[in-house]
């Protein structure tokens, strides 16, 4: 009756694999486990921004959470956390309230503006599966909008702040997209914009220059044109003001991807910040708390070799959840906490349609159709870690491109 309670917030990608492990390493007499989820489906951030562009049925990217996680193991609880009240070891929900033994916080992120002016409010922003789908039916809209109402060029500018992965895979997706909806629409693919606007001199900080490049020339070859170290000065309804000399663009779309932090949740419940989210201990745990775990883009990991955060990433998240399951385990069962340690597989970007670059096992470089078969690996490699096969079947980007 007096089970240990581990409670997991958010079934993200760290959060699902965290409940699955623990599913795996305990059994249902050990530890009562819950999970919290603001929907009682998982979606794959990592494919958002093809659900914002449309460039894949919003369905195949999100799974029933029931589908993949015992509920006769695990509480499956479909509410929205409020608050964590850690001192005392109580999470407030929407429409109700839990008591915890062993925290795991996995909220994952939301958009940072830097006070951008207007940037909140007129700007979407790729940041859940609504979220995503909303950006679609929108620019979906506009073009339906552009032959029936005069003088409303700019309804067929979409413009996207930020050249970081999310920015540069989602104009990729939108170089694919737009041809569809011209058709559809009959309009004239040179009357369309697609304007990646970025404050850095060049796209993909982080990432290896030749790659880079490969993928700017990639993009703007199919039209996707490029503001690079132009800071986005203010965002209004229908326009952006950018650069020292203030140039307006009109615009019937703007998405920002330029920023992301933790989910203010983690801010909101007194956990200290530092660059938006919480720097971990090496065990994953929330310093000064030796009961809480923070997985995923609500925390920072430090990379002991360069004294510098690991970039979050799902990649990243799902590692994470190996250790903090083991750790749980050793925090009831009294052995050793482990120190977690990154194994970088490498990092692939879509670039839309049969388009792609990246890197895989030390560094090897791919483009082209190899690393778009290379990333359709990769998705299924998770889909199989949550589901086994039967999952890579029903959800699975198996097929080259
Ligand atoms: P998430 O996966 O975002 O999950 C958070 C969960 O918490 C969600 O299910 C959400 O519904 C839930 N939640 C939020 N608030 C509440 C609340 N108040 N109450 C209850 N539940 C709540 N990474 C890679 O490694 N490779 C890639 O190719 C890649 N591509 C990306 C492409 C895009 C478009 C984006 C946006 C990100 C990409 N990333 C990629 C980054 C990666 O998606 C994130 O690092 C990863 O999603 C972090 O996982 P997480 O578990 O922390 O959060």
């Amino acid at each position: 009756a007096n089970k240990p309670k581990v409670v997991i917030l958010g079934a993200g990608y760290a959060g699902m694999m965290t409940t699955k492990r623990l599913t795996q390493k305990f059994g249902t007499e050990e530890v009562e486990i819950t999970l919290v989820n603001k929907h009682n489906y998982h979606y794959q951030t990592t494919w958002l921004h093809e659900v914002a562009a449309g460039t894949i049925e919003p369905n195949r990217s999100r799974i029933m959470i029931s589908d993949v996680i015992d509920t006769k193991r695990v509480n499956l609880v479909h509410d929205t956390v409020v608050e964590i009240k850690k001192d005392e070891q109580r999470v407030v929900l929407e429409n109700d309230e839990l008591e915890y033994d062993y925290l795991v916080i996995a909220l994952g992120f939301e958009k940072a503006t830097f006070g951008i002016p207007g940037m909140e409010e007129n700007a979407f922003s790729i940041e859940s599966f609504d979220k995503s789908r909303l950006i679609c039916e929108h620019i979906e809209y506009q073009f339906s909008r552009y032959k029936n109402e005069e003088g409303n060029d700019h309804l067929l500018t979409i413009v996207v702040g930020g050249a970081g992965f999310t920015g540069i895979e989602f104009v990729g997706e939108l170089a694919e997209r737009v041809p569809e909806l011209c058709k559809k629409y009959d309009i004239d693919k040179r009357n369309v914009r697609i304007i990646n606007i970025e404050a850095a001199p060049s796209i993909l900080p982080g990432f290896d220059e030749e790659l880079a490049d490969y993928a700017r020339k990639s993009l703007e070859f199919r039209d996707v044109e490029f503001k690079l170290g132009t800071m986005i000065k203010e965002c209004k309804a229908d326009r952006v003001i950018v650069g020292d000399d203030e140039e307006e663009i009109k615009t019937g779309t703007i998405v920002w991807t330029g920023g992301v932090q933790a989910n203010s949740i983690v801010g909101n419940s007194g956990f200290e910040l530092t660059k938006g989210r919480v720097t971990v201990d090496s065990d994953l745990r929330a310093p000064g708390h030796e009961n809480i775990f923070i997985l995923g883009d609500c925390s920072w990991v430090m990379d002991e070799e360069n004294g510098r955060p690991y970039p979050p990433t799902a990649q990243l998240a799902m590692q994470e959840a190996d250790t903090c399951a083991n750790n749980i385990a050793a925090l009831l069962y009294g052995g050793q906490l482990e120190d977690f340690v990154f194994d970088h597989k490498g990092t692939v970007a879509s670039l839309g349609g049969k388009h792609a670059m990246g890197t895989v096992f030390d560094d090897k470089k791919l483009y082209g159709v190899t690393a778009k078969a290379m990333k359709n690996v990769i998705d299924d490699r998770y889909l199989f870690l949550l589901g086994g096969p039967r999952l890579v079947l029903r959800k699975g980007k198996f097929r080259p491109f």
